[in-house]
């Protein structure tokens, strides 16, 4: 292909209208039908990566094997095309303007004023240019975050008016917006979308297609009077209705022809129909399940559920590889002691520690750990999981009472869990855990062994306390096996008790790994475990 083609998705009317699944099913289609995509999100926030940002904010922070901490819609990314991303998927205000900041402190600019334009739009463009520079990509779809009109979306909005201008036909807008239905009159209405697009046109930027998100269905009424008030085509007025699953969104794009709107604008080929095949058989599996488990998501932040995002999107991976719904009890960690665990888990198939950082909810934790190794319940402990199911071992089976991590108790006599010798000198807290893809060697005969079918993996990670291999000895004698090691460092990646029906811990996070087409081996396990336990109860 000539060159590189650049889609911006931006967003009208509301906040939360899901431009990350529309960006996503999008992207979906066009390498179902044979091109090269990537995704990238530009954050207007000054933060610069949502590393920092207490999930109750954002939701879920996402790694990608690079090591970047990345907003979750790369989650969804991933996940709907497959493909790995990177740093440079994920750009925010911040690291716009530490860039910036950095070349003028450096005399980049020979003596000139440094302004939002040109130098700050400069560096978007930038960002948005380098992915298709790379080569790598035929089709580059750049999310915008936020709402058209937001004071702090302007300098992207004015980039993309710019490269709209520079690129003339290489270049899109996608507008996505809502049609809310009002009840009383029975009518959708158009008038907020019309707002916003004249919106973005005060910002000179016309939008090529609208997709709608709508209850009902858009009649050829609205789609014209829509396209007549927005200079859009009423062929490229998409609607996109509500839907049971966001996977379900690829399909209902293909059906509304979004994919063949965007070829028909670039002038791009668009014989070869998109193949969907596993898509389509994992989405049959998904929605025709044999049974259903429930299982437990322990956590502190289970009032945002987006905090667990890419753990409940393996679950529905795995569910549909098993053919099993998986439903969720959340439960908050706070709130689950020894004496009311029983009460609490009664009836779940399975238990699943979930990440996290600090005091608050981790003797609850801890807790259920204890319930679910005692009573031989399904147990799948991520990063703090796994830690919490150490500390539980080394306290309950060695006797070892006063166990701890350090982050929790810095004076504890026995710091099973204790923080990594790289981590000593750091005091910044942005960007400076563990992060990204890391080595893990597996020991055979184990259930990690069993459920990858390899010897050799990597996963991402994400924390800046480890098993401390003082205690490796002891723990192993007790029964608590480290059968996934880093080759590098002899850190120890995957815990695992034996004489229990699926006892795993693991220091990284899968759930970043897990897509539709390749739902995480460990997840699967996990829940074929639960889905047995069900059936034996
Ligand atoms: N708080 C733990 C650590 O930093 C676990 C981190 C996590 O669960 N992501 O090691």
């Amino acid at each position: 292909m000539a060159s590189t083609k650049y889609i911006f998705v931006t967003g009208g009317v509301t906040s939360s209208l899901g431009k990350g699944i529309i960006s996503a099913s999008l992207a979906k289609l066009l390498q179902a039908r044979g091109y090269r995509v990537t995704i990238q999100k530009l954050d207007p926030y000054i933060n610069v990566d949502p590393g920092t940002l207490n999930p109750y904010e954002h939701g879920e922070c996402y790694v990608t094997e690079d090591g970047a901490e990345t907003d979750l819609d790369l989650g969804h990314y991933e996940r709907f095309l497959g493909t790995p991303t990177s740093q440079g998927n994920n750009v925010t205000t911040g690291r716009i303007y530490q860039s910036v900041i950095e070349k003028e402190r450096r005399g980049d600019y020979l003596g000139k004023t440094v302004q939002v334009i040109p130098h700050i739009t400069d560096e978007i463009k930038n960002r948005v240019k380098i992915l298709g520079e790379t080569g790598n990509y035929d089709i580059v779809i750049t999310e915008i975050g936020g709402t058209v009109g937001d004071i702090e979306a302007v300098p992207y909005i004015e980039s993309v008016r710019q490269l709209k201008w520079e690129m003339e036909r290489d270049c899109m807008v996608v507008h996505l917006t809502l049609l809310p239905f009002l009840a009383v009159t029975g009518e959708l209405k158009t008038k907020p979308t019309q707002h916003s697009v004249k919106t973005l046109l005060e910002s000179g930027v016309q939008p090529d297609v609208l997709v709608c998100r709508s209850e009902h269905a858009i009649d050829e009424d609205i789609r014209r009077k829509l396209a007549l008030f927005t200079n859009v085509r009423p062929k490229n007025v998409i609607e996109s209705r509500d839907a049971s699953t966001i996977y379900e969104v690829p399909v209902m794009m293909y059906k509304e022809k979004l994919d063949e709107s965007v070829l028909d604008y670039f002038g791009l080929e668009s014989k070869q129909q998109p193949d969907l095949d596993k898509w389509r058989d994992f989405l049959s599996r998904l929605k025709y399940p044999k049974r259903t488990v429930e299982i437990g998501l322990i956590g502190k932040y289970v009032e945002l559920k987006d905090s667990y995002k890419s753990i409940t999107e393996s679950f529905i991976h795995a569910g549909a590889a098993n053919e099993v719904e998986v439903k969720i009890r959340w439960i908050h960690s706070e709130h689950l002691t020894e004496k009311n665990a029983a009460s609490t888990c009664k009836g779940l198939d399975g238990l699943l520690v979930a990440p996290g950082f600090g005091e608050r909810g981790f003797e609850g934790k801890v807790a259920t750990v204890q319930y679910a190794r005692e009573n031989k319940i399904p147990y799948f402990g991520i990063c703090y999981g796994m830690q919490a199911a150490v500390i539980e071992y080394a306290r309950n089976v060695l006797g070892y009472t006063d166990a701890n991590t350090t982050e929790v108790n810095p004076k504890t006599s026995k710091p099973v869990i204790a923080l990594m010798d790289e981590q000593m000198h750091i005091t910044d807290k942005g960007g400076t855990m563990r992060l990204g893809a890391q080595q893990c060697e597996l020991a055979e005969d184990s259930i990690a062994r069993a459920a990858y079918g390899e010897a050799h993996i990597t996963e991402r990670h994400r924390h800046r306390y480890e098993f401390n291999n003082d205690f490796k000895d002891v723990l192993t004698e007790a029964g608590l096996k480290a059968t996934g090691i880093n080759p590098d460092s002899g850190l120890v990646e995957i815990i695992e008790v034996e004489d229990h029906p699926f006892f795993v811990g693991v220091q990284y996070h899968p759930e970043y790994k897990s897509t539709v087409v390749k739902p995480h081996p460990l997840f699967v396990a996990f829940i074929k475990a639960c889905d047995e336990f069900h059936q034996n109860k």
